[in-house]
């Protein structure tokens, strides 16, 4: 690296680290859950009775009344201190996409002068947190600008160590003064309750013992590490996320998989830590150790319930950042940080499991399961079918854009991956061989064609699908990396809830005019087979020859954010949260405007951005150089030697002064484009301006600031460059 980019380096935060700090990993034993109040804990703290109760309302979802909350709030103090905490706080996931928290001290002044311990019954199932900043989406005026959080007591309380202390944090829900959802939390735990039910009421025509059905998740997280003195050298990495400019070579992803070659010892001793740290609050990470691209890398815990799943998901994100400080990195979870290298996602790993401890999506072993295995693996594939355009508004942001539609990215089209075996199943499954042959057996389970033996290595194949189904789960892939899941394992589980309730009702009318229940069951299965059938799609989804095939199926490829979020104002839409119990219309309209709101603020900063390093950094780099070759030719040209002579140099003059005025022009017609979105009343209006209008230029900038990086003497660039960036030491 030049002594400028080093110079500037140490000015953001000292040289990049080098050292590693060994670190054994852990007995996981010692450390699992060592820092959660987990039900067991509860137990020891709590008197019986109130226990007993406490695991009723979890297992039911019911409420908590006030004596209980008095004393399980006295147990939690009493753990939390016992475990050196000293300041509470209601730990909650608005909709900014981080989480948010509101310390509180456990020690308040007594009227004598002293201390005492203060945390009651108020505290834990109410607080009100000074939230009026938090998006809302139009639902909190001002004068109810009031938001509650109360909290969820099917996730256990932790402790949270930084270097300040040790918090205890109380998984909450944050609603507004009249009851509307403000956060992702709580629509998530009503679409867990629309799903068990519905899931219930199918699952109990083969099984009258399920009484209940929780959806589980298992998330796989991608992402890149950076050194964290160079990451303060790049302010775009700091403000945006991502890497506005940056040359890379076309061919730089395969041949620099080979040149990084291991895991370096650094990256290592902040896995184990990270794993040592996650398992302490009770997350059961594995971290991973393959690279898809240089500097990227990847954990997953084991899958859990899903709202337990997803806390422990963002909580990961603040362990993540935490534990790379620690060994000076920063973690980059943008799904595109580095335009030319592989983006990140988060594989959200989905199934259904019974009270009964049968996984709803395994395939069975006796024919009675199979129809089961079918029945929910049909509906499925058949709500995904039906509102494929609502999964893709459930992930669509700024950031994911770049992954999902843009060029060297995978269509945003959505379609499932069942595998061979599977998909030829359901062939057979529909076909009328099968119906004839069910007909004339005795017991129609047996007519149905058997399940084969999964080869599990042989379901995954296909990585191109942003939904496949991976032997006993679907895997909902095209979900960003820094997105909090609840919102797309919401939009999932209620559509699938909808489709159990749809099926559920067709059957009975079947049973009602005489058929008998399993071949009623039979029927709807084969029919939503036909009806779902442009949804499966087993080739290569990154292919051209796949956007033009979807589009001849009447799938939807829509590209941007705010184009995708329109789905969520439509009627069908609207009626269908409705139905399910998830958002009101009121809430779908607010959510709406605060996902455009996202979509356009992450643009108009970007844009900022880029207008700023061009102008104070790049262009006085780029003039920087050229005087220094204008000074050249002039003393060649002195010195009485040919045009030949300095030609190149020449060349070099004029190319410059293309490029920058190029990136200056082009940063202030940006800068026009920007004020009249600007000007634009509706949110949605104004996040299509800039899509359409400001972010054009994003890349056409910097393909000319790539070019002047190509140009100017590396010793008077001013940032890192993404080479250096990928190469951790
Ligand atoms: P990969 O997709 O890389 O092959 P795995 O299939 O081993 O990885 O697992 C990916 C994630 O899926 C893990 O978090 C795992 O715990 C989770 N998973 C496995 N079975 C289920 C299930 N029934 N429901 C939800 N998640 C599951
Ligand atoms: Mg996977």
């Amino acid at each position: 690296m030049s002594d400028l980019r080093f110079q500037a380096v140490e000015a953001a935060g000292g040289r990049p680290k080098t050292s590693t700090q060994p670190l054994a990993l852990q007995k996981a034993t010692a450390l699992y859950g060592k820092n959660v109040f987990t039900i067991s804990k509860m137990k020891d703290f709590l008197p019986k009775n109130s226990y007993k109760q406490l695991v009723e309302i979890i297992e039911e979802g019911t409420t908590i009344d006030r004596d209980l909350a008095e004393h399980i709030s006295q147990a939690m103090k009493s753990w939390a201190i016992a475990n050196g905490a000293s300041h509470y706080t209601h730990w909650f996931q608005p909709l900014t996409g981080s989480t948010a928290e509101k310390h509180d001290a456990f020690f308040e002044p007594d009227s004598d002068g002293s201390a005492i311990e203060k945390f009651t019954a108020d505290a834990l199932v109410q607080q009100e947190p000074d939230a009026s900043s938090f998006p809302n989406g139009g639902i909190r005026n001002t004068f109810e600008a009031r938001g509650y959080t109360a909290w969820d007591p099917t996730s256990p309380a932790f402790i949270f160590e930084t270097g300040g202390g040790k918090t205890l944090c109380i998984p909450t829900v944050f609603v507004s003064y009249t009851g509307e959802s403000l956060d992702y939390k709580a629509p998530l735990l009503k679409a867990i309750n629309s799903i068990d039910k519905a899931a219930v009421e199918v699952a109990q025509y083969f099984d009258k013992a399920v009484t209940k059905v929780t959806p589980s998740l298992g998330i796989e997280q991608e992402y890149f590490l950076v050194d964290l003195a160079l990451y303060n050298a790049r302010p775009d990495l700091q403000l945006t996320g991502r890497t506005l400019f940056g040359h890379i070579s076309a061919k730089g992803q395969q041949l620099e998989d080979h040149y990084f070659g291991a895991i370096p010892e650094r990256v290592l001793a902040f896995m184990v830590d990270l794993e040592n740290e996650s398992l302490k609050l009770g997350i059961p990470l594995k971290t991973r150790h393959n690279e898809v691209a240089p500097s990227q890398f990847e954990c997953a815990p084991m899958f859990e319930e899903i709202n337990l799943a997803i806390d422990h998901n963002q909580l990961l994100q603040n362990v993540m950042d935490q534990v790379a400080l620690r060994h000076s990195f920063k973690v980059l979870l943008h799904e595109k940080p580095y335009s030319g290298v592989n983006g990140s996602g988060k594989h959200n790993n989905w199934s259904l499991i019974t009270n009964t401890g049968v996984n709803l999506l395994s395939p069975g072993k006796t024919p009675k399961n199979n129809l089961m295995f079918l029945t929910f693996f049909v509906n499925t594939i058949k709500a995904v079918h039906e509102h494929a355009d609502l999964l893709r508004a459930s992930i669509a942001s700024a950031s994911n854009d770049h992954r999902l539609g843009a060029n060297e990215a995978p269509p945003a089209i959505i379609s499932i991956f069942l595998g061979s075996q599977l998909d030829e199943l359901l062939e057979e499954v529909e076909s009328a061989r099968v119906a004839k042959k069910v007909k004339a057996e005795a017991n129609l389970w047996h007519g149905i064609p058997k399940i084969p033996e999964l080869r599990l290595d042989n379901t995954d194949r296909n990585r191109t699908s942003p939904f496949a189904f991976t032997g006993n789960k679907f895997e909902f892939r095209a979900v960003g990396s820094s997105a909090n899941s609840a919102l797309p394992m919401t939009v999932l589980n209620a559509i699938v809830a909808n489709q159990l309730a749809e099926f559920k009702i067709e059957v009975d009318k079947q049973i009602k005019k005489g058929t008998k229940k399993d071949l009623a069951i039979l029927n709807v299965v084969r029919k939503y087979i036909k009806e779902s059938k442009a949804i499966r799609f087993e080739g290569n989804g990154y292919s051209d020859e796949w956007e033009q095939e979807a589009a001849a199926r009447g799938l939807s490829n829509i590209k941007s954010t705010p184009k995708a979020l329109d789905i969520y104002t439509k009627e069908s839409s609207l009626d269908l949260f409705e139905k399910m119990g998830i958002y009101s219309h009121r809430e779908s309209e607010a959510r709406h405007e605060i996902l455009l709101e996202n979509f356009y603020k992450k643009l108009q900063i970007e844009a900022r951005v880029i207008g700023e390093i061009v102008s104070s950094l790049i262009a006085p780099a780029a003039f920087t150089y050229q005087n220094d070759l204008i000074t050249n030719v002039k003393g060649l040209k002195d010195l009485g030697l040919p045009k030949e002579a300095y030609s190149s140099q020449l060349n070099l003059i004029e190319r410059i002064s293309k490029h920058a005025n190029t990136i200056l022009e082009e940063a202030e017609a940006m800068r026009q484009e920007r004020k009249k979105a600007n000007a634009l009343e509706d949110v949605r209006e104004r996040s299509i301006a800039y899509d359409e209008l400001v972010k054009p230029y994003f890349d056409q900038i910097r393909y000319h600031v790539n070019k002047l990086e190509q140009i100017v003497d590396d010793s008077k660039w001013p940032l890192p460059k993404l080479r250096e960036l990928l190469f951790i030491r």
